[in-house]
């Protein structure tokens, strides 16, 4: 296990104190969810009130996990808690909501480019998932590893990794994950909750969307386009695009993939992917974005054929990028 002084900081805090609220990312993912109620059936654990406040409902599949029905969704935390716990936010602003500033904000996080804007920050970019370090903390802080805790952990492994797909993996991811079967998780019953619980507007959408997918001149990047149109016509919804992005990786000769969604008029969120050493964390954050070597997104605004063109020259700039290492 790391005992960082960092992470040492924090187990000290969580012990001086007795009301907490725990928060992440909006839009959350399995590592946010899994990451945030790991936390706060361990916080419960040890006898403190914690409370998990999100600015978006966790996605359809999601919603069958533990603990997951109780999340508040709200935009304001009025009141001040003993500590905020902010989990898989590289800026207190990706939660999304007002006002946790007013608790003593402890920051844990593995997202390059994190901020530092807690009280206490852990930061760790070698991490599979936030995940992985809510585990050692739970360790650190001698709660027992309870079948809902480890269900979440193995939760925010399994996602953030995408199913033991990403470059971010380590011997630890499956030390981590073997301890979490130990405990009683069924590896089997989360990949089905989490993979093969869907609606069929969400296929329907995955159709279309596929359908209209371009490449480049080489085929090494694929482009998908995503407008409000679409999604009716199919039948499903903004949010039943949730992992699409990841199915032109499935294609041998295909590197990267960007997804342009439209929010409104010529804003779109983007969204990327990429293979191995190939960097787009780097291109999201030229946009004022940002996230991982392999996964990564932005918020744009122009026109879609100027977009398209301009990632499609970045992100191969990326992919032709001398591996770090070899360069002079
Ligand atoms: P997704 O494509 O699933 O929305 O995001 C992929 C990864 O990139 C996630 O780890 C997410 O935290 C990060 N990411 C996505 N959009 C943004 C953004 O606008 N700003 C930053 N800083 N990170 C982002
Ligand atoms: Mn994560």
């Amino acid at each position: 296990m790391t005992h960082s002084p960092e992470m040492q900081q924090i187990v000290e805090a969580i012990r001086q104190r007795q009301r907490f609220v725990l928060s992440s990312h909006a839009r959350p993912d399995g590592d946010s969810i899994g990451s945030q109620l790991a936390m706060a059936y361990a916080l419960r654990g040890l006898g403190k009130d914690a409370l998990v406040v999100n600015k978006d409902p966790a996605p359809g599949p999601l919603q069958q996990f533990p603990g997951v029905a109780d999340i508040i969704i709200a935009d304001t935390v009025e009141n001040a808690f003993d500590a905020a716990i902010i989990m898989e936010c590289g800026d207190l602003g990706r939660t999304g909501v007002a006002g946790l500033d007013r608790s003593f904000v402890i920051n844990i996080d593995h997202h390059p480019g994190n901020t530092g804007y807690g009280r206490l920050n852990w930061f760790d970019a070698s991490a599979a998932a936030c995940g992985e370090m809510v585990f050692d903390l739970i360790g650190a802080l001698g709660v027992p590893l309870s079948v809902d805790i480890a269900t979440h952990v193995y939760l925010a492994i399994l996602t953030d990794t995408g199913s033991f797909h990403y470059s971010n993996i380590t011997p630890r991811t499956f030390e981590i994950s073997q301890r979490c079967l130990e405990a009683g998780v069924d590896p089997v019953l989360v990949a089905r909750n989490v993979y093969d619980s869907n609606n069929m507007g969400r296929l329907k959408l995955f159709g279309a969307v596929l359908s209209a997918m371009q490449l480049d001149v080489t085929g090494r990047i694929a482009v998908v386009y995503l407008d409000h149109k679409m999604a009716r016509e199919a039948g499903g919804t903004y949010e039943d695009t949730e992992g699409l992005i990841n199915l032109p990786l499935t294609v041998k000769e295909i590197q990267a993939v960007v997804f342009f969604k439209q929010s409104e008029g010529d804003e779109y969120r983007v969204s990327m992917r990429s293979k191995g050493n190939i960097d787009i964390g780097a291109v999201a954050k030229q946009f004022g974005g940002g996230g991982h070597k392999n996964a990564a997104g932005c918020t744009v605004e122009g026109g879609i054929d100027m977009l398209q063109r301009t990632f499609i020259e970045k992100m191969t700039a990326a992919i032709d990028a001398p591996p770090v290492g070899d360069q002079a």
